[in-house]
């Protein structure tokens, strides 16, 4: 190759092109390009083609230097010499860039890479490349559906979580929608890992999506972590029979600061005959109260205790749902099993005592579930944790596309941004570096 053509070609970047021209328009870069292939066979007889015609077709590629890009790839239309060969004329095609194709192959894979992987607006993608919105979706969909089909990414999982999460947000023409995750919760698996969403919050949507997998991925789970909700236990206790099903601790926990809050809200409209509002001495220490106890500063601790003693007024009913929330999560620290099945018989008895109707309903919702809470404790602490940090994951991408109309665009977002492996190579630091050019 000619040392002009090198420097050119190696910005390309593109194997088997070389680049005849490069000029810049309207904030876009269009780069002419063609072929190496000088010599060609005939693919029916081998004979040596001639050169019959130039057609230039027009795909848009990485962009570069934060312009978009249009290659003009001067594409070559070979002619067989052999009067009695059926081919007479052919045009060339290549793998990069396929017959048709508005992208070239590269193109699409870094599309799909930054709507999936970053999580980028598609639309941010799509005027970053020069295209339209429903092009970059195009490219999305073609290159990460098999990623998200891979089986592999179901492969080597023995704990899995299951939690809903709201799909659209309620608006006054709709209702909020739920989805399920389905998440692994596999140990030493490094991040938290989507395997699947299912629209609805149904023991019949779990249900299916779990039947809808092989017997023996299904057999060997053998942890399944859920909120506490019938419909997902019935769908794991028959989809799954073999595996323990644990009560979620870091749902549990959160139902515990769930009743201060109710508690909260109901004394200070008694009191008050509003909503919470500043100056209110219960609303001033809402935040405080969803802090854990060794969470205070002197100071904090100190305002709690002030907003109490001014705003606690009815026989310290939130006082003492406050100290029941806070133990409820304490008995997570306990030693075994046996230690924690004491602390939850002491946490109920406590409950039974404070005569708190929330407090009450807490209690009955927790000693329901005491099977699936002690669970916790026989199953290595399996949590949702990791479930936790796919739901603001999946907040995000919600967010960044304003809200989705179409189910499938959604799940392939989310399960590209928070399901697949990208094995993105990162490039090595450039500082200290000598430039390889000049060596
Ligand atoms: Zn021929």
């Amino acid at each position: 190759m000619e040392r002009e053509s090198s420097a050119a070609a190696a910005m390309l970047g593109m194997a088997g092109f070389v680049v005849l021209a490069v000029s810049e328009h309207d904030g876009e870069l269009e780069q002419a390009i063609e072929t190496t292939a000088d010599l060609v066979g005939c693919p029916t007889c081998a004979a040596v083609a001639q050169l019959h015609d130039r057609r230039p077709v027009w795909v848009r590629d990485l962009p570069s230097g934060g312009r978009p890009v249009t290659l003009v790839w001067i594409k070559r239309v070979w002619r067989c010499p052999h009067p009695l060969c059926p081919k007479r004329t052919w045009t060339e095609t290549s793998p990069v860039i396929a017959p048709r194709a508005s992208l070239t192959g590269r193109a699409r894979a870094e599309i799909c890479r930054r709507v999936g992987e970053d999580g980028a607006p598609v639309a941010a993608v799509a005027r970053d490349f020069g295209i339209g919105w429903r092009t970059a979706m195009t490219a999305v969909r073609e290159h990460g559906t098999h990623r998200v089909d891979d089986p592999d990414r179901l492969a080597d999982i023995d704990a899995v979580g299951v939690d809903e999460t709201a799909f659209q947000a309620a608006a006054a023409t709709r209702s909020t929608s739920f989805v399920t995750g389905v998440v692994d919760l596999t140990r030493g698996r490094g991040p938290a890992r989507l395997l699947d969403v299912v629209p609805g919050r149904s023991a019949s949507a779990l249900l299916s999506w779990m039947n809808a997998q092989d017997p023996a991925w299904r057999s060997g789970i053998a942890t399944a972590a859920l909120d506490p909700y019938r419909g997902y236990a019935s769908a794991l206790r028959s989809a799954l029979p073999d595996a323990v099903r644990v009560l979620d601790a870091f749902h549990v926990v959160r139902l515990g600061f769930a009743a201060v809050d109710d508690v909260r809200r109901r004394i200070q409209q008694e009191q008050t005959g509003h909503r919470g509002r500043t100056g209110d001495p219960l609303y001033g220490i809402r935040r405080l109260l969803r802090r854990r106890y060794d969470h205070h500063s002197e100071k904090s601790w100190a305002r709690l205790l002030a907003g109490l003693d001014a705003g606690d007024t009815t026989d310290e009913q939130l006082a003492r749902t406050w100290v029941a929330a806070q133990e409820l999560r304490l008995i997570y620290h306990a030693a075994d099993r046996d230690r924690a099945q004491q602390g939850l018989y002491r946490w109920l008895a406590y409950c039974a005592d404070a005569d708190v109707p929330e407090l009450t309903r807490l209690a009955r919702t927790i000693d329901s579930w005491h099977a699936e809470f002690l669970a916790y404790f026989d199953t290595g602490r399996v949590s949702n944790g990791p479930t936790e940090a796919v739901n603001l994951l999946i907040k995000k991408i919600k967010r960044v596309g304003h809200g989705f109309r179409n189910f499938d665009n959604y799940r392939l977002r989310l399960l590209l941004h928070c399901g697949v492996d990208w094995n993105t190579i990162r490039a090595t630091p450039i500082r200290g570096r000598l430039p390889r050019s000049a060596a």
